[in-house]
């Protein structure tokens, strides 16, 4: 098998040049023309993940079919997961999928390429602590139905329980550390009304971050303001506090010990440890090395969004965001565009600060937001909600085009209306 362009992981970036670039070539092109694979079926935008991990978010609702998506813009989909890549033979190896007893249900396959684009992302860093493994990580879909599925046990079992309370660490005071803390109160309070006043019970939600303060990457008001609602919500925050080992009870720090009936680690990321076999240039967190026109040391080799690095002419490193990966997809959409057009293309990519944005929780938000990339101004409250909702409606129209994201919005609050804001099951 021979494509033109591979893009290899379907996430924040990865599906959006895939759907970009498809749509450039339009109906009717040839199937070989952009292939993207994913070790998923389903699409979930990654910033959300918080939101199904407690459970007010429809993974099965909001999920996007690769197959569909594909169809609709005109690329071809592979499902599998990228095992090796030898950058000198612009060939790729997609190991082979086996069914949950074992049985074979496609076998490896080697594809080879005339350009590729690595976007699969980025998992967690866990800065070698110790039990590491009793946390919990949202890393992918999975991990967040996974989770979603224990807390809801853990909110019955709680809630029959003679102690009453639920105790929670989240550790990672960054944005989905915070984020999580704000949607785990609403998740709770939500609970609450479904079990009745007889199954009562308290929970304790402790955000550890051993900075001197949370979301430390975004501006001080920001920040400020988050820990003003944090504190409505009767979370405690403890900053300047570094996690020295996570047991199945607890949390031991240097300030002390948290007692964890649930630990879920949300500090830092790191790029698979796969990466380094690549062939590719890789730094001491696994991501590949790209220079202003994210090529990676290899040529026709390129890489997006968390699993790339770029440290630009100016000194600004690039953040492992979805805002940065957007940004990134639409740069190379363009520059590959212009060489099928066969026109130069001399462009760096340009990183836009839009600003960031908080959700804390069903109707609160925080952050500050930039139309023309310099001037930033402060927003909260519903209307920060709203922008950071506006974000994720922005990548299902990048994917989805006007009509099927309208559609989807008021399918949602048609369900929440009918169903609920909690999904239980
Ligand atoms: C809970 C949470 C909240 C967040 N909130 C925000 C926010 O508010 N704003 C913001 O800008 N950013 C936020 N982020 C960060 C943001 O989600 C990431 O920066 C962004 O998703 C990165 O995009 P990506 O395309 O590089 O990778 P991803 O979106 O992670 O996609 C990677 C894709 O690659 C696939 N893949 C991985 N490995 C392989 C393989 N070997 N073979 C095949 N496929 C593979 C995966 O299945 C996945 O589809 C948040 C992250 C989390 C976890």
């Amino acid at each position: 098998m021979h494509y033109d362009t591979i893009i290899v992981g379907g996430g924040a970036g990865g599906l959006e040049l895939a759907a970009k670039l498809g749509r450039k070539y339009g109906r009717g092109a040839g199937t070989e023309n952009v292939l993207l694979i994913d070790r998923s079926i389903v699409h979930i935008w990654k910033p959300t993940l918080h939101e199904v991990a407690v459970g007010t978010l429809n993974p099965q609702q909001e999920g996007l079919l690769y197959t569909t998506v594909a169809r609709r813009n005109h690329f071809s989909f592979m499902l599998g997961e990228l095992t090796e890549f030898h950058p000198q033979e612009r060939t790729l190896t997609v190991g082979e999928l086996r069914d949950e007893d074992g049985s074979l249900l496609v076998p490896e396959s080697t594809i080879s390429f005339n350009k590729c684009v690595l976007a699969i992302g980025s998992g967690s860093n866990s800065f070698g602590t110790k039990g590491f493994e009793n946390a919990y990580v949202l890393e992918n879909a999975q991990d967040a139905q996974r989770f979603q599925k224990y807390l809801f046990g853990r909110f019955l079992q709680t809630s029959h329980s003679d102690k009453r309370c639920l105790n929670v660490a989240i550790i990672g005071g960054g944005a989905t550390g915070v984020e999580l803390a704000a949607e785990m109160t609403e998740a709770y309070h939500e609970m609450h009304q479904i079990i009745g006043s007889a199954n009562r019970f308290r929970i304790e939600i402790n955000l550890v971050e051993a900075a001197p303060r949370i979301l430390l990457a975004m501006p001080e008001q920001v920040a400020e303001q988050a820990m003003e609602i944090l504190e409505r919500k009767q979370i405690n925050v403890h900053t300047e506090t570094k996690v020295v080992e996570i047991t199945k009870e607890k949390v031991i720090t240097d300030k002390g010990e948290i007692v964890a009936d649930i630990v879920i680690w949300a500090a830092g990321i790191k790029a698979a440890e796969r990466n380094q076999t690549f062939g590719l240039e890789t730094n001491g967190i696994n991501q590949f090395i790209v220079n202003e026109k994210l090529e990676t040391s290899a040529k026709y080799v390129y890489a997006l969004g968390d699993c790339a690095s770029l440290t630009l002419a100016d000194g600004t490193r690039i953040p492992a965001t979805a805002q940065a990966a957007h940004q990134q997809a639409s740069y190379l959409a363009k520059q590959f565009w212009a060489a099928v057009q066969e026109k130069p293309f001399t462009e760096t990519f340009q990183y836009q600060d839009s600003g960031a944005l908080v959700s804390l929780g069903f109707d609160k938000g925080v952050g500050n937001v930039s139309a023309n990339h310099q001037t930033h101004f402060f927003i909260e409250g519903i209307v920060a909600k709203w922008a950071h909702m506006s974000l994720h409606l922005m990548h299902h129209f990048a994917v989805l085009g006007l009509k099927r994201t309208v559609l989807l919005a008021l399918a949602r609050l048609a369900q929440k209306r009918v169903s609920g804001r909690l999904k239980l099951h």
